[in-house]
């Protein structure tokens, strides 16, 4: 992997043309052509900031990025981060991880490994360029949560030996390396617990509730709700929680862990029944078996969130469901 050269001074970054907070940046995305990584390159792009992604595409795709390629402020790099890489950067983002079940579950020693070190290769970079890292922790560290809803102090109530131990002990592992490296070599770190997050971009094979459901109903197919349906999710659409990133990333009175995502929690058959109704059609709801270690309930206490980043989601379900639905028309 190449060294970059210092990014030149630009003229309109010097002192006196830009507040400290549009100041463009050069800024690592890793996990970048994915979902959530390439709403967030869109994003930096749009601020004015230039975006290295890095992805080794086993869950994202190059069409996510396509229209970005072209742009002389995006760089794409296919690189594993299980694999040490060196980019001068002002800001990193890890995002690089697969983060739906059935992927996550396909190499689950894979994914303990991109997870444990992708989190040691992007902190010892950012010690090495002094730059601040962003860590795309997960709800899943909470397991099968024993509180709700579920606030930071909260320990979780995970199995470390389990089906899904490979995601969540991995997310832990990496949450612990971000603040022993900020505790021992005062590296300067963000640690964001994201529920449940949904939009366009998902795969449509993704496997994740909202696009199987969206992609089913749209195909005329019945819905396949795991067990009796009443487990429950709070579902944030992709553009709040990007939004939260970015607030998270500029302010400096917390480096987490903080939860985002958005609070309004529904059981899967509510989810399942709102999807058919939002799509027509005449799908019906098969029931299939529950996933081992399947959490029962998840909502995210945001209080913090809130206060540090004056943030609360905007898009109500039915709303992005509806923004989702009209992404995967023609899709699918
Ligand atoms: P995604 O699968 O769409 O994106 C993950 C990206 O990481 C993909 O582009 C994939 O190709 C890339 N990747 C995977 N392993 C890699 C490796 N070893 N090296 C380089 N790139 C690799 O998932 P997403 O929903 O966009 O999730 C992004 C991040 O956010 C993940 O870290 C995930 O754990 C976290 N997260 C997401 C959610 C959610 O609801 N979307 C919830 C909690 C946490
Ligand atoms: N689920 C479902 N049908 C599907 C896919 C998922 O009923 O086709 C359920 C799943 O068992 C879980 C919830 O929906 O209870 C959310 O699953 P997802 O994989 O989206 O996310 P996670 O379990 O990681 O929160």
């Amino acid at each position: 992997m190449q060294l970059m050269s210092p990014r030149p001074a630009k003229a309109d970054s010097q002192p006196g043309c830009f507040p400290s907070s549009l100041r463009p940046m050069r800024i690592l995305v890793t996990g970048g052509a994915g979902f959530l990584g390439s709403h967030l390159c869109d994003r930096l792009i749009s601020d004015g900031h230039d975006v290295i992604c890095l992805d080794n595409l086993f869950t994202g795709r190059k069409d996510n990025i396509v229209h970005l390629l072209s742009n002389p402020h995006f760089e794409f790099m296919r690189h594993d981060v299980v694999d040490p890489f060196k980019v001068e950067v002002d800001q990193i983002f890890n995002l690089a991880c697969p983060a739906s079940p059935p992927h996550y579950q396909y190499n689950p020693i894979k994914t303990t490994k991109t997870s444990v070190m992708g989190a040691i290769n992007c902190l010892g970079l950012a010690k090495r360029v002094k730059a601040r890292v962003f860590q795309a922790s997960t709800s899943e560290v909470y397991g099968d949560p024993q509180e709700h809803p579920q606030s930071e102090t909260y320990w979780g109530h995970v199995n470390p030996v389990g089906l899904r131990s490979c995601y969540d002990e991995g997310k832990r592992c990496a949450e612990t390396l971000f603040f022993d490296y900020h505790r021992e070599n005062r590296v300067d770190i963000r640690v964001a617990r994201i529920f449940n997050t949904y939009g366009p971009r998902m795969l449509p094979n993704d496997g994740r509730v909202v696009s199987n459901f969206i992609v089913q109903a749209l195909k005329g197919e019945d819905l396949t709700v795991y067990g009796d349906g009443m487990q429950t999710r709070s579902f944030c659409f992709v553009g709040d929680l990007i939004e939260a990133f970015c607030r998270f990333m500029k302010q400096t009175e917390t480096v987490g862990p903080l939860n985002l995502g958005n609070p309004d929690e529904f059981t899967m058959l509510q989810l399942a029944e709102l999807t058919v109704k939002l799509v027509g059609g005449k799908s019906k709801i098969v029931h299939k078996p529950l996933p081992s270690d399947d959490p029962k309930q998840r909502r995210p206490d945001i209080s913090l969130a809130r206060r540090t980043l004056k943030w609360k989601p905007a898009v109500a379900l039915d709303e992005g469901l509806k923004r989702t639905i009209a992404y995967f028309r023609g899709r699918v």
